[in-house]
């Protein structure tokens, strides 16, 4: 594939952030990786997934409902994991030693979904050619979803403002079962192909697949039968999938972020980097602490996208730092204040292109 480029002016909006950013750490005599505002953080979920799921799996509570309720927070736990242990690590941002990121990274294989591949597919391609059509591998939901003015258009997309949700609570399931082995055997995400795998990743990736299969099918379908396994595991795979999705979407397919696709000929962004980033991500709901903590600072998505190395628990201070050169600079600041706002936007987003 022809990989696209971006501008290069002299007058780098990055190197601007980048020195600022520097001087601010410096200043405080910080670290920008995670502390130990993560470090708890991580233990707490951690400990909180493990203990709901021996409890579901070995002492399966008599009332439904009860075990309805603990598999939509195994879910939502998945998903906590997923933000503030999992993304953090295999961004290198979750400690300042190696193998503790690569531990946190690991996280995601545990839960199903394989790390090597989230690294091209996220830290590689989405990071780079974000909300690039036709390389950014995030706006690919077809054909259920359309998801950028370059796919094609069907008849049912008139509804997907409607059922949306339906196809995001798919994610996860899709993720684990479908997609990491469609990467795997076709050794690219997208058009883009995958690093080379060793031997030991070819290990990891069916060990963990295995020890994955044993933990969430085969030692629950042996502890509790295959109807409460079945009804328990949809319920987790769907609230995993549908809080992934919500968070992850809301910072690029929403009305005021811009959707791309090049001329196949000839693969130029008209502007530098730094600037693609902060037209094509928003912010929302940053002052929600709670919102904060549990999605792992992805409501900072613009600070994230610029400094994805720079660990979450400093994105609400290096914000203050972001606005003030986007002003200077005259570019837009994409922020939505409240959560409610940014999926009014997404939905609006989705009925416009079911439309057009
Ligand atoms: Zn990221």
């Amino acid at each position: 594939m022809h990989i696209p480029r971006f501008l290069k002016p002299n007058d780098s909006v990055h190197a601007e952030l980048r020195q600022r950013i520097t001087a601010y750490f410096h200043r405080r005599g910080e670290d920008s990786r995670g502390d130990i505002r993560l470090h708890s953080k991580a233990i707490i979920l951690v400990v909180a997934f493990l203990a709901v799921y021996v409890h579901l799996v070995f002492f399966l509570p008599e009332q439904a409902w009860l075990c309805v309720l603990e598999a939509i927070l195994l879910g939502g736990l998945t998903a906590a994991i997923g933000f503030n242990v999992m993304h953090d690590g295999a961004h290198g941002s979750f400690s300042k030693y190696s193998f503790v990121n690569d531990l946190a990274g690991l996280s995601l294989n545990f839960l199903g979904a394989n790390v090597f591949m989230w690294k091209t597919k996220h830290n590689v391609v989405h990071h780079t050619f974000t909300n690039i059509d036709g390389v950014d591998d995030d706006l690919n939901a077809r054909p259920l979803l359309r998801l950028s003015p370059g796919q094609k258009r069907y008849w049912i997309h008139k509804y997907q403002y409607l059922y949306f949700w339906m196809v995001y609570s798919l994610l996860y399931i899709y993720w684990v079962f479908f997609t990491d082995y469609k990467k795997y055997f076709l050794q690219r995400v997208g058009e883009m192909p995958i690093g080379k795998m060793k031997w030991t990743d070819h290990l990891t990736f069916w060990g963990f697949k295995a020890l994955h299969l044993g933990l969430f099918v085969a030692l629950p379908i042996y502890t509790m039968g295959f109807v409460s396994w079945i009804i328990g595991f949809l319920v987790y795979t769907f609230s995993a999938g549908l809080i992934l999705s919500v968070v992850f979407q809301m910072a690029h397919t929403v009305s005021d972020t811009a959707v791309s696709t090049l001329d196949p000929d000839h693969r130029v962004v008209e502007s530098e980097w730094a600037v693609h980033q902060l037209q094509t991500t928003a912010n929302f709901a940053t002052r929600n602490k709670v919102l904060s903590w549990l999605v792992g600072g992805l409501n900072y998505q613009i600070e994230h996208h610029l400094f994805p190395h720079i660990s979450h628990v400093h994105y609400p201070a290096i914000s203050k730092i972001v606005r003030e050169v986007c002003e200077e600079k005259g570019i837009r600041y994409i922020e939505y204040p409240r959560f409610r706002h940014a999926l009014v936007s997404h939905i609006q987003y989705l009925r416009e292109l079911g439309r057009a």
